[in-house]
């Protein structure tokens, strides 16, 4: 199962990994790190699908994915929409 850790205290609340994460699974912490910022936590390990769309959008390298049994799988974001490309 992959894991990730999120290094709280390069974190700058800037919540980019909440809003690419596709399985919903980040959220902000209740508490403050040493900069004074609301962290980036996540809520549900186990739906983790190791994709590292957090690490990559994270602005301050905060996030790492760790694991070898990392799932690859596409995401639907569109949902049911039509194709854009119209293909
Ligand atoms: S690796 Fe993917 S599924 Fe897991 S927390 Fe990061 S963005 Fe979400
Ligand atoms: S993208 Fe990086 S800096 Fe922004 S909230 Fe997530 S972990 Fe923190």
């Amino acid at each position: 199962m992959p894991s990730v850790v999120v290094n709280r205290d390069r974190c700058k609340g800037c919540e980019l990994c909440t809003y690419h994460c596709p399985m919903k699974i980040l959220g902000m912490s209740q508490e403050i790190n040493i900069k004074g910022y609301f962290f980036a936590e996540v809520r549900d390990p186990p739906r983790c699908i190791g994709c590292m769309l957090c690490a990559i959008s994270c602005p301050d390298l905060a996030i790492t994915v760790h694991g070898n049994s990392v799932q690859y799988r596409t995401f639907d974001y569109f949902g049911s929409q039509p194709n854009r490309s119209g293909r």
